[in-house]
């Protein structure tokens, strides 16, 4: 593993096309893109990706190493587009990775980051360089990811997705419900383990009124 950097030892390459006002870096933006499972996160983050590529600047993704779901150096959407990511096993070296003359910072899966990356972002966007992170806001207990949450304390643009309900088709499904693999909250999986349902259904499983087994193929 990487040894990781002293916060206050990194510093931003000279960049003629960082923006400057006054003699000042202007700050970048923290965008925290939060929602359950499937509700397009990923695609919404990799969107951004898109974004900066076309405008031909420097970018680099990351994602926590453990998530290979999808490969070890990849991060990708339900949706099937992708992206190569760099795993991480500790926030922090990120800032041993980076060049300092990146325009943005992308992080997929950011909860399974530990909440160091809440310093790693706030370091980054001093420096004039956005940070986008993409993640699960709550377990499927309903209890909040620590990660996520100081991100989202410290998020100037927080984009908050819904995914389809599993259960009754609305729009309208903020929470992951685990339909098997034990009782474990971090525990990386697909639709084998995991549905999005919204808060009445979500309920309505717990109080036994639906069989949630029945609605699965
Ligand atoms: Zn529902």
């Amino acid at each position: 593993m990487r040894k990781a950097p002293a916060l206050g030892a990194f510093l931003v390459k000279y960049d003629p096309c960082r923006k400057i006002r006054g003699g000042m870096i202007l700050s970048g933006n923290l965008t925290l893109i939060v929602g359950p499972m499937y509700s397009g996160k990923t695609t919404e983050l990799l969107s951004f990706v898109e974004i900066y590529k076309l405008g031909k600047k420097k970018i680099k993704v990351f994602k926590p190493s453990m998530d290979i779901r999808y490969g070890v150096e990849k991060v990708r959407a339900h949706s099937g587009i992708e992206e190569d990511a760099i795993p991480l096993e500790n926030p922090e070296e990120i800032l041993n990775i980076i060049d300092g003359d990146e325009k943005a910072i992308f992080i997929d899966e950011v909860q399974f980051l530990s909440v160091k990356v809440y310093d790693v972002a706030k370091k980054l966007v001093d420096e004039g360089i956005d940070v986008f992170c993409a993640g699960l806001d709550m377990t499927y207990k309903q209890n909040p990811f620590d990660t996520t949450s100081k991100l989202l304390s410290l998020a100037n643009v927080v984009i908050k997705k819904r995914a389809v309900c599993f259960i009754c088709g609305e729009h309208n499904a903020t929470l992951s419900f685990k339909i098997s693999g034990g009782e474990s909250e971090i525990d990386i999986g697909g639709k084998e383990k995991y549905i999005a349902v919204c808060r009445d259904c979500y309920n309505k499983i717990q109080r036994g009124e639906i069989d949630v087994h029945s609605h699965i193929g």
